[in-house]
């Protein structure tokens, strides 16, 4: 429109009300200069003619656009309040039809609470997302919109608080307007729980870990990639096709690494040794003895303490802002400096979640090469990385041919 006035295809606008015109006092000024200059008559409904070709004309212009916007910031300034007050009573939000509850958001739907629950079991159990998306789509189950499973919305599910029977909330500023994956719970929620608070806690240590990601992201088809270590150089090991169809571990030398490049083995037997120790290992009435004299959850209890309170906090400072005792700036701040600890307490929690991918796998009753088969690569991956910190993988002697385990030098975590 602005173009037309500009180039006088048309002379004459016909608003609603100013505040349709325009929403900033910028955008006024630029309104008014080229009605200036072109002569454009604006008649609006709600506030009658406007006459910017005179000083008094254009005054009455400028105080009511202030007016609008004051209007308009004074509404988001409201609803922010408003949806923060929901949040904190525990009652939903609006939105489309959360998975795992009917559409009155507060009645659970059984059969998708079943599955959140078992996806629940599996990622703590050291599945990766990505391997359990693909099976829910495989299995046709679909979102509660109907549609296929991608890994942000698994993610976005999983790690909510709603599913735990929490409400979680994210302030958002105005700036901001980006989506939080995981947001912060600020209240015990009106609806039931699917899984408990504690499990909520690991879910979302385990998918807040960057360290996580970064070993998820890389291609999984390999047992061992990123677990074997060079010997030289200590660079991880990747796996690779050789020409020949075989696969082989190899220290990568690559443009902005440093890996040497120096150390290689072939896949295969490397991959039956490994799996050999893991079984030694987890048969080994020795592992049992030190799992359990180690008490695996006693870092794990101060953890979760420290991650209950910091929520606590959170809640309470979003309480604090919502009564106007603290101001907005000093609100973000304070959220901040929690956000950092919280991080580190979930890192914390997250690295005993590891050692809880042997859960129920150990001991000589387990038939190891029976369960083994059944598990997929990714859940494979989590109890080799539960047991070993890395394998280092040693030059091979030169002349020897066949596969040589010696050059194998398991970093045990237990
Ligand atoms: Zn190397």
């Amino acid at each position: 429109m602005l173009d037309d006035l500009r180039s006088g295809l048309i002379d004459a606008v016909l608003a609603w009300h100013t505040d349709r015109l325009h929403r900033s006092p910028r955008e006024l000024e630029e309104f008014i200069d080229i009605c200036e200059n072109a002569r454009v008559g604006v008649e609006t409904v709600k506030a009658g003619p406007v006459d910017l070709s005179t000083p008094a004309g254009r005054a009455v212009a400028r105080t009511l656009g202030a007016w609008a916007r004051y209007e308009s910031e004074h509404k988001a300034e409201r609803s922010r309040r408003k949806a923060l007050e929901l949040a904190q009573t525990g009652k939903p939000s609006g939105g489309g039809r959360p998975f795992g509850y009917e559409e009155d958001r507060i009645t659970v739907r059984e059969n998708e609470a079943e599955v959140i629950r078992e996806c629940v079991r599996r990622l703590l159990a050291g599945e990766a997302l990505r391997s359990l998306t693909r099976d829910l789509n495989s299995r046709g189950i679909v979102t509660s919109a109907g549609g296929e499973w991608s890994t942000q919305t698994l993610k976005r599910v999983l790690a909510s608080g709603r599913i735990s029977g929490q409400r979680d909330h994210q302030p958002r500023s105005l700036t901001q307007t980006k989506r939080h994956l995981i947001r912060e719970i600020v209240a015990d929620a009106v609806w039931p729980a699917i899984i408990t608070k504690e499990e909520t806690a690991r879910v979302r240590a385990l998918l807040l870990n960057p360290e996580r990601n970064s070993l998820a992201a890389r291609a999984r088809r390999y047992l061992l990639s990123g677990i074997l270590r060079c010997a030289y150089c200590r660079g991880s090991l990747c796996g690779r096709p050789t020409g020949d169809g075989r696969l082989r571990y190899l220290c990568k030398k690559e443009p902005g690494s440093n890996r040497c490049g120096k150390i290689f083995i072939v896949a295969s037997p490397t991959d039956d040794c490994v799996t050999d120790m893991v079984k030694m290992v987890l048969q080994s009435p020795k592992l049992a003895e030190i799992l359990q004299a180690n008490g695996r959850n006693s870092g794990d209890e101060s953890a979760l303490e420290q991650i209950a309170a910091d929520e606590k906090k959170l809640e309470e400072l979003a309480g604090d802002y919502a009564t106007g005792l603290i101001t907005r700036k000093e609100w973000l701040y304070a959220r901040e400096l929690l956000e950092g600890r919280l991080e580190a307490a979930r890192k914390r929690l997250s690295s005993n979640s590891q050692i809880a991918a042997l859960e129920g796998l150990y001991g000589d009753s387990v038939p190891f090469g029976e369960m083994w088969k059944g598990f997929s690569i990714d859940r494979r991956r989590a109890v080799i990385a539960a047991l070993f910190e890395r394998i280092i993988v040693h030059p091979g002697v030169q002349g020897r041919n066949r596969f040589d385990s010696q050059r194998l030098e398991p970093v045990w975590r237990v």
